[in-house]
């Protein structure tokens, strides 16, 4: 049995991840840390508001899906008290990255960190990559529910940078004046990044190549949280085994 906390236990994803721990066979919830207790599922074990509170519950791996001000906090407080753990939080910078790694590097527990736990969304953001090499230019559109407090997505902005470091020689950014600031997106590592945000929708992306005569457009949609879970479930798994800091699921799925 691997003993499990989840940090933002109250939240859209914190809860169907309790719900997945607390299915698996091979999981016990032990904890759950969230500022909104009554939103925690029945059956969480030890309840708190912050990591000390569930230190005594001894969890071996913790998820993190919390919110980019809070993450690095909870993650620091695992990687030292020699628990691993599994951030599915996006917001996490390539400083506090660094951080991470070398947190990981110097201690017992380890660390997996990854914009998304969908396999769909990992097949997209490597097609992406693929294609980049032989098409002349890219934009990303990025597609969220309306809660969502950051922009762009954690997964846009890893994918912006795998297409970047993919692309082969120059590469065609059409700029053009905007009569409105904004209107033709973010700019990351030289690729246009557009989010939406509106209710009714869960977590979409496209990734739309064009070249002379021709467009190339790749889109996941993840329609339920449950596309997170098969993702969150093999990281849980892995982590022990995985020394240091992983972003990603890729080395995960040996891909
Ligand atoms: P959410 O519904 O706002 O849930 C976040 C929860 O964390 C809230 O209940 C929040 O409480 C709580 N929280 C805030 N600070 C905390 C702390 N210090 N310790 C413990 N809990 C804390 O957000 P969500 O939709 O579940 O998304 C959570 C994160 O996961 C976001 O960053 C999102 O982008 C990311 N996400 C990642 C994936 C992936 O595959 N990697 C998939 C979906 C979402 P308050 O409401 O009081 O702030």
């Amino acid at each position: 049995m691997i003993r499990v906390a989840v940090f933002g236990a109250a939240g859209r994803m914190g809860r169907e991840v309790c719900r997945t721990v607390g299915d698996a066979d091979d999981l016990e919830l032990v904890a759950a840390v969230d500022p909104h207790h009554e939103g925690i599922e029945a059956g969480a074990g030890l309840v708190g508001v912050d990591p000390e509170a569930i230190a005594g519950a001894e969890p071996q791996v913790a998820i993190d899906f919390t919110q980019p001000d809070a993450v690095m906090a909870n993650a620091r407080w695992c990687l030292r008290h020699g628990v691993h753990v599994v951030i599915g939080t996006t917001g996490v910078g390539a400083v506090d990255l660094e951080e991470l790694r070398r947190a990981a590097d110097a201690g017992e527990a380890n660390a997996i960190v990854a914009p998304n736990f969908a396999i769909g969304a990992v097949l997209m953001m490597r097609f992406a990559e693929l294609a980049a090499a032989h098409l002349d230019a890219a934009e990303i559109v990025e597609l969220h529910h309306d809660g969502k407090k950051d922009a762009p997505s954690g997964t846009a902005l890893s994918t912006a940078r795998r297409i970047a470091a993919a692309r082969r020689g120059a590469w065609a950014a059409p700029g053009g004046d905007e009569a409105h600031p904004g209107a033709r997106g973010a700019h990351v590592e030289g690729i246009r990044v557009h989010a939406i945000r509106l209710p009714g929708l869960l977590a979409h992306q496209e990734v739309i190549l064009g070249g002379p005569g021709q467009t190339l457009t790749i889109r996941h949609d993840s329609t339920d949280r449950t596309s997170f879970m098969p993702g969150v479930l093999l990281a849980v798994r892995s982590v022990a085994s995985r020394p240091g800091l992983t972003i990603g699921l890729e080395p995960l799925l040996g891909s």
